[in-house]
């Protein structure tokens, strides 16, 4: 068994977190690839490295003194060092990363060593072998992650070592330059790493027990995910939940190895565990059919009523017209003589009465109507497909609610059932839904 566990910049902001770090790594020996990003903020008026490197270099770029900046930096690993007794002359390696710092010092080397010390400093706790990730993660001249020669990088060192350590977010192009990864790429690391070796688990360590059901700034103290299948994870996420990014999913979704997104401060929660298919699991049984709730302000609609309109072509004609403006067309529904058109109003922007004039000229329908201030709310499920009057229930929970129902959208695949509800009722549609069949 191989778990890979990839820790986010709280898990090892400080000393402290190190420690639950260790605890968690040698409770399991199975756990043989840790992967790291840089310290990150250790409450709330802390800063994470990376970005006080971003901003080391701006003041290199423009010529003001970044001094003060860099002995903040240098002064976090050597607290951390000094505070777990360990032996890495870290101030040695800092100072000559210091001394070469000059107006055109390379962005990605300079903000990838928040990583790089962060992860030599942990690897010395752990007992892991350092593994620069400038040697076992590649880029190829593209720019893209050049995955065959990283896997087989990534499992070689495993085979090597046992035991090892990588530093996240960043990589090496064919030139050996560094080259850093999106914002949170650590979390790509991770999944590259356990993709490479075929891992059992993909465990991505953070400040959360899981991905919650719904919005906490919305629900109060929403539940945690159990179970998620990795297409209602891309429902969820594209109306508007913030969860993992699709590119440090690809990866272990490919190889059908399961993420487990766990909370360093709470190991004994069992976090959210994501699959490509959900089993028959205890927690399957359950009535509750709803798996998250998310939604997203903002969008219009365009109705247009034509009697006896040869639906195929209308439709066609007003569709490529919005795709003329390069507007993507969110919902689609019809009945006999309209149909409906759902986009985002920021999408829209100045060319909705071009637009609007363009399908007058090309559909010549009998009228156009425009709704505005519209919200999307989703109920995401793979449940909802087994079980009939789900649609119906939440129907009569949001009529209940005197929530008026502007739009109503059913994903092909049955995973989500979307509804269009005016802007300033989105809130309650969510705690409506969530309190309904979630809670
Ligand atoms: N340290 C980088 C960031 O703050 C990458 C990461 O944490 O994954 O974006």
């Amino acid at each position: 068994m191989i778990k890979v566990a990839k820790f986010g910049g709280s898990s090892v902001a400080g000393a402290g977190q190190f420690e639950k770090v260790r605890s968690i790594i040698t409770s399991d020996p199975s756990r043989k690839i840790v992967v790291a990003s840089a310290a990150g903020k250790r409450d709330k008026d802390d800063h994470k490295l990376t970005d006080l490197l971003y901003l080391c270099h701006a003041h290199l770029t423009y010529g003001f003194p970044c001094d003060d900046i860099l002995t903040a930096i240098r002064s976090r690993f050597s607290e951390i060092r000094d505070s777990l007794g360990l032996s890495y002359d870290v101030e040695s390696d800092f100072d000559s990363l210091a001394s070469r710092l000059t107006k055109n010092f390379s962005v990605d080397e300079l903000v990838s060593r928040g990583e790089y010390f962060t992860s030599k400093l942990l690897a010395e706790y752990l007992g892991f072998q350092f593994v620069d990730a400038a040697d076992c993660v590649f880029f190829g001249m593209d720019g893209q992650i050049d995955r065959e020669k990283t896997y087989s990088a990534i499992s070689d060192a495993l085979a090597a070592y046992g035991k090892i350590l990588i530093p996240g977010f960043y990589g090496e192009l064919p030139t050996g330059r560094i080259k850093v990864m999106t914002r949170g790429g650590s979390d790509i690391t991770g999944a590259l790493a356990a993709a490479a070796v075929d891992a059992d688990v993909y465990e991505n360590w953070t400040d959360v027990s899981g991905i919650l059901m719904a919005d906490p700034k919305i629900v109060n103290n929403p539940k945690p995910i159990p179970t998620i299948t990795y297409s209602e994870l891309r429902e969820l996420a594209f109306m508007g939940a913030s969860v993992l990014h699709e590119d440090s999913i690809m990866p272990v979704k490919e190889k059908g190895i399961a993420l487990n997104i766990r909370n360093t401060n709470k190991p004994e929660d069992p976090g959210t565990l994501i699959v490509e298919n959900a089993g028959d699991s205890s927690e399957e049984a359950e009535e509750r059919f709803i798996t998250g709730i998310a939604g997203k302000k903002n969008f219009d609609i365009l109705t247009v009523n034509k009697r006896n309109m040869n639906i195929n072509s209308t439709l066609c004609q007003a569709v490529s017209i919005l795709e003329r403006y390069h507007v993507p067309v969110e919902h689609i529904t019809m009945g006999l003589d309209s149909f409906a058109l759902v986009a985002s109003a920021a999408a829209l922007g100045d060319s909705l009465y071009d637009i609007m004039a363009d399908i007058q000229k090309s559909c010549r329908p009998d009228n156009i109507d425009l709704q505005d201030d519209i919200a999307l709310v989703a109920a995401v499920g793979r449940k909802m497909t087994s079980k009939p009057g789900v649609s119906g229930k939440l129907f009569n929970a949001l009529g209940k609610n005197n929530i008026n129902i502007r739009t109503i959208a059913q994903g092909a695949d049955e995973l989500s059932i979307i509804v269009g509800v005016e802007n300033e009722r989105f809130d309650t549609a969510i705690r409506v839904l969530y309190e309904g069949f979630a809670g």
